[in-house]
């Protein structure tokens, strides 16, 4: 008898017992008539901080039929463990009026599930990423934070994997999408951990992602995808408002690229190939965004505030928040990207400029919380311009930050005490910040727009009654947390594609996608687009 369990309460001190035995517990069975069991879901309930516990659906299989109680129904089949990619007949035919092959650019999780999509189709896409190899990525990586030179062809947003490689790998997302089953079962597939599978608030930590990445990566490859790294799309070839062809600048030189599909997945911070594209005609427009500061705690008081007396207790790992508050005036305040027991990263793109985000290994066990705090910021804080009015707006104040800091990387940095009192800092309290190559202490305002400090100003209090400690005194912001999203979208239709027919911008930096999960799912839409139109183009 196939049996889900939903609802199930898990005692912290439970914690130990594998999910065949809270199953037989659940049904009042032995543990020997449990054929199999399985966790389809796992959830913190922290309501109550006298009654912390877990909430779990199972689902199992018992030899023989059992009396089910009020919380579990008999099901036929379990939750699907089938991959969604599409099969097609399609093998390498021409495409699109072109000879040529589907060109994928970026290597970020919108493209490398949109070259995932096209190679489990049969269609050996050639995938393109400006950066390197997520191992010779790592080194660089290493080297900067370490205080050696910028690179600005291998960091943080650029190189295998893209944006998120340097995170907590956070997989929760807002998207209702079938295809989110398929990214968890391959990336778990990959080397992500299990856990994501059934996690309420799945994480696969950095250290985890990285060898995911590589592994989807020899999974393209050894489908005949033709993986180049350190080669840059900078030019499109259009006829009559059609693709043909796409420039690339490699190791070897510049090459044209015969292709009538390209997928153009190329994350958030591709500043110039923003403006090739506005160049070639590509419809694009300014989009919200938002801008401000990482603020770190200590991660025992996090871990307090959220998980009361509890807090120390070995089933709960390191807690996480999420927090907004609306302020008068229209402006909202709110926290991005939690990384509990995390890391704040140099995350600029460019040189000259100083940009900060966050990440954690999976283990989430460092002294140290961090979380953007940010303030929307709306098209007509930009000031007039072009549909990179927004690009310029970002670097203004990543510029400043980079001054700010002492013009050598380092960030910087201010009490929360210090920031709501309007002084500058002088050093650190309880709170170490984690910024690596170090902080500069300093008042913020000279690189935060006057309505985002004035914001943040107003809402640490308002957020500390959300969370106790949330202002503390000691609390460091860094700054500047400028690229949470994408502040251009490159226009699409219902095919996905742009005006210039044969381009289909993907993922987060097209503004279709906000996160690991949203970007991932994007790239399969767009894959599936093309193997379709290839469908329509071929009569089948
Ligand atoms: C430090 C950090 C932590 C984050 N933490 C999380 C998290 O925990 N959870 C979460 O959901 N999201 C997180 N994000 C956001 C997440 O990484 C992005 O939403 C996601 O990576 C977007 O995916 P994408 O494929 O659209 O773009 P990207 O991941 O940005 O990938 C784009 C790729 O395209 C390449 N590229 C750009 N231009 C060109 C060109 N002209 N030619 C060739 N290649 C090009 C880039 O080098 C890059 O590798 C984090 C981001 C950062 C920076």
């Amino acid at each position: 008898m196939k049996i889900r369990i939903n609802q199930l309460c898990q005692k912290l001190d439970d914690w130990q017992l594998s999910p065949a035995e809270l199953a037989a517990r659940a049904l009042r069975v032995k543990p020997e008539a449990i054929l199999s069991a399985r966790l389809v879901r796992k959830s913190v309930d922290a309501r109550d901080k006298g009654d912390v516990h877990f909430t779990l659906t199972l689902e199992c299989e018992t030899a023989r039929p059992v009396r089910l109680p009020r919380n579990a129904e008999e099901i036929q089949n379990g939750i699907g463990d089938g991959s969604l990619f599409q099969k097609s007949g399609i093998r390498n035919r021409p495409l699109f009026h072109s000879g040529g092959r589907c060109l994928v650019v970026g290597m970020g999780p919108a493209g490398l599930f949109a070259a995932l999509t096209l190679a489990r189709a049969g269609l050996r896409p050639v995938v393109v990423e400006r950066g390197r190899p997520v191992e010779a990525r790592e080194r660089d990586v290493a080297a900067f934070w370490r205080g050696g030179p910028f690179d600005p062809v291998s960091n943080v947003q650029f190189g295998e994997g893209g944006a998120g490689t340097f995170s907590d790998g956070k997989l929760n997302s807002g998207i209702k999408d079938a295809r989110c089953r398929t990214v968890l079962l391959e990336m778990a597939r990959a080397g992500a951990p299990e856990s994501i599978l059934y996690q309420a608030k799945p994480h696969v930590g950095t250290d985890r992602l990285r060898a995911m990445v590589r592994n989807l990566r020899e999974q393209i490859a050894a489908l005949g995808g033709d993986v180049r790294f350190e080669t840059r799309l900078t030019g499109l070839a259009v006829d009559a408002g059609r693709v043909t062809g796409a420039v690339l600048e490699g190791p070897g030189g510049t090459v044209e690229l015969e292709t009538g599909a390209v997928v153009l997945a190329i994350g958030h911070s591709a500043r110039d190939t923003f403006e090739m594209l506005l160049r070639a005609g590509a419809d694009m427009a300014r989009k919200p965004f938002a801008v401000g500061v990482r603020v770190e705690h200590l991660q025992r008081r996090i871990d307090r505030a959220q998980y009361g007396p509890a807090a120390a207790h070995p089933a709960l790992g390191a807690a996480d928040y999420k927090l907004a508050v609306h302020l008068p005036g229209g402006r909202s305040a709110y926290t991005f990207c939690m990384c509990p027991g995390g890391q704040v990263v140099a995350a600029a793109s460019e040189p000259g400029g100083v940009v900060v985000n966050g990440m954690s290994l999976y283990a989430r066990d460092g002294e140290n919380a961090n979380s953007a705090l940010l303030v929307n910021v709306l098209p007509e804080d930009f000031g007039d311009g072009d549909a990179l009015a927004g690009v310029r707006f970002q670097r203004r104040w990543e510029q400043a930050a980079f001054r700010l800091g002492g013009g050598d990387y380092r960030a910087p940095a201010q009490r929360v005490e210090d920031f709501l009192k309007n002084r500058p800092s002088a050093g650190p309290g309880e709170v170490a910040p984690t910024y690596r190559p170090g902080v500069t202490w300093t008042a913020l305002d000279g690189c935060l727009p006057g309505f985002v400090a004035g914001a943040l100003r107003q809402s640490l209090p308002l957020l500390d009654r959300k969370l106790k400690g949330f202002a503390h005194p000691d609390a460091v912001l860094t700054g500047v947390e400028t690229r949470s999203s994408s502040p251009v979208r490159i226009l699409r239709g219902e095919d996905l594609q742009s005006n210039l027919r044969g381009l289909y911008p993907c993922g987060e930096g097209a503004g279709y996608a906000g996160g690991i999960m949203s970007a991932a799912v994007d790239g399969m839409r767009c894959g599936e687009k093309i193997l379709e139109e290839l469908r329509v183009e071929s009569g089948e």
